[in-house]
């Protein structure tokens, strides 16, 4: 049975990712920044949250943790690399671990350079991926924490999941996003049909979130990037950009 993804819309722009397998009756949370919405959301469903994935330590990705757990009893994972930084971890992963969610089965992925030790949540049967605030729609994390070369493989790597995978972001940056892309790659017509797509969508307040690889290796130009150099000059003007 698939697994059942709600989006959770909380703070200015993120999106928090309730995630339920009904097969077994668990439901965890990717990057809760926020405890209440995330707990109100498994009430009204009849859910309750039995385990919080973390991508990586920023509070507007644990904020949650504390109150989440206090509530639930729910086990904490995320980066061994960031456990100093979430003191609210219970499970310490790292490249190539697994977690699981009733019989879903997620590999970690360590994806750093938007936080040294941030990682990515890949459940290669389901064909979905959580990708925190490494891969946007049409954008990637900025480089606070690592290189450029560091998010230059990054996007090598998940640009070879299969196309079809779901993108699950961790933000509602795309109608931003696509507006440096259209400057970055100015005769790419996907990027031009995708960003109308887009604008209308936000238009009527809609989200642009979930994306897919396949999509992404067509319009992303950070993961589009020919090299860590031309990822860098990209993620360097993307930071100065005002449209
Ligand atoms: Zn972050
Ligand atoms: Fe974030």
């Amino acid at each position: 049975m698939a697994i059942e993804v709600v989006r959770i819309p909380v703070l200015s722009d993120n999106y928090v990712w309730l995630v339920h397998d009904a097969a077994s009756g668990e439901t965890m949370v990717v990057d809760p920044a926020v405890a209440e919405p995330v707990l109100a959301a498994a009430t009204a469903r009849g859910w309750t949250i039995s385990a919080i994935w973390n991508t990586h330590w920023h509070p507007d990705h644990t904020g949650g943790n504390a109150a989440i757990k206090a509530a639930t009893g729910a086990t904490i994972y995320g980066p061994a690399a960031e456990a100093a930084k979430i003191p609210t971890l219970d499970m310490q992963l790292a490249e190539g671990d697994t977690v699981k969610l009733g019989a879903h089965i997620a590999t970690v992925l360590e994806t750093p350079a938007h936080t040294a030790g941030h990682i990515t949540y890949h459940f290669a049967d389901d064909a979905i991926a959580f990708t925190g605030d490494t891969l946007f729609a049409m954008g990637c994390g900025r480089l606070f924490e690592g290189t450029a070369e560091q998010m230059f493989a990054n996007m090598q790597r998940l640009a070879q999941l299969p196309d079809e995978t779901t993108v699950y972001c961790a933000h509602e940056y795309t109608e931003s996003n696509g507006r440096y892309a259209l400057v970055a790659e100015p005769d790419n017509a996907a990027i031009v049909s995708r960003m109308a797509d887009v604008v209308a969508a936000r238009a009527r307040g809609e989200a642009t979130v979930p994306t897919s690889i396949g999509l992404e290796r067509a319009t992303n130009p950070f993961m589009r990037a020919s090299s860590a150099t031309e990822l860098a000059e990209r993620r360097a003007k993307k930071d100065a950009f005002r449209s």
